[in-house]
């Protein structure tokens, strides 16, 4: 187990701020504001949605085509999280043309979970400062820095609450690549048209074209809103269950951070679970390294590149491990 292990159950939780905000962390600003914005918006119309979305499906039911609308797209996100966003746009683990970029650059954007500017410049702080003061959304220390008392509250924090935090991730710190790519920032500009499309149009002209008025509200509500939501709570348990230090799941590697292999978030990110495979190798694109290690994202770049859809993707790990 490393040092990190007992932190949830100590009795006191050092205080004070000096040195706890590394540099790349912004307090303050228009950068903060749009941030809360986001959030507000987008958590104010998935929460009420899949709410509804519940009342709907006890009261009129749901049919085939909105569990197969739920689970295509789910799919179709999870991949855009995991292939696109994560391992492509955050760690560069393979190449693309300029068509290809912009498809992930799509689906990335329309799991809802933020711009590309925004998710790529987290998740590069996350991985820089993993489970220590600075980590965006580590289960020990809270945004400003301090450790985290209750083993709830920070996995709380992990799971979702750090979309609250005041601090938010400087981009011109951690993303300069993606502020000097055009496809990526028209993307993260026009987020908002990519989340409608995948939250209510797509769901919604599906449901319209196979079952008229009542199946397009249905599609709505449980394949649109309600599983942007599902889907953004699955990605999430990579930051606290896979953050866990081994309480759930096993460490491959004895890192410096509380990663862990995670086989049943493993299942439902389509791979991204295997989290400390991935911070001990987080350029690979195939993050697999036993049988029982099912990696949907990394089988589906390897099949992007026997398709000559994608080239140069990084095995490096896999390499120094043969
Ligand atoms: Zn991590
Ligand atoms: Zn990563």
């Amino acid at each position: 187990m490393s040092a990190i292990s007992d932190v949830a159950t100590e009795d006191v939780a050092p205080k004070g701020a000096d040195q706890k905000t590394p540099p790349g962390v912004l307090v303050d600003g228009p950068v903060v504001d749009a941030k809360f914005l986001d959030s507000y918006i987008a958590f104010g119309l998935m929460i009420p949605g899949s709410i509804a979305a519940l009342i709907w499906a006890f009261t009129q039911g749901i049919g085939w085509t909105e569990i197969l609308v739920f689970v295509g797209m789910f799919s179709l996100t999870t991949a855009g999280i995991g292939v696109a966003m994560h391992r492509f746009l955050v760690h560069r683990s393979f190449r693309c043309g300029p068509i290809m970029r912009a498809f992930f650059c799509a689906i990335a954007t329309m799991a809802v979970q933020g711009s590309v500017l925004k998710w790529v410049s987290n998740h590069r702080r996350h991985h820089l400062h993993a489970d220590q003061p600075g980590d965006v959304h580590s289960p020990y220390y809270d945004g400003a820095g301090n450790r985290y008392v209750s083993y709830l509250k920070g996995m709380l924090h992990a799971q979702g609450g750090w979309v609250w935090d005041q601090e938010t991730t400087d981009a011109e710190y951690y993303a300069k690549d993606i502020l000097a790519d055009p496809i990526a920032m028209f993307f993260t500009r026009t987020r908002w048209y990519w989340y409608g499309l995948s939250a209510v149009l797509i769901p919604g002209a599906i449901g319209y074209a196979v079952g008229g008025v009542h199946t397009m509200i249905g599609c709505v509500l449980f394949s649109g809103l309600f599983r942007s939501y599902v889907m953004t709570m699955a990605t999430s348990l990579v930051n606290s269950v896979c953050h866990s230090d081994g309480r759930y799941g096993y460490r491959r590697y004895e890192l410096e951070d509380g990663t862990t292999n995670e086989l049943v978030t493993t299942i439902l990110t389509f791979g991204e679970g295997l989290h400390n495979n991935h911070h001990r190798f987080p350029r690979d694109a195939y993050l697999s390294h036993a049988w029982y290690e099912i990696d949907i994202n990394g089988a589906i770049i390897l099949a992007l590149e026997k398709l000559g859809l994608v080239h140069d993707v990084f095995r490096g790990g896999e390499r120094s491990r043969s």
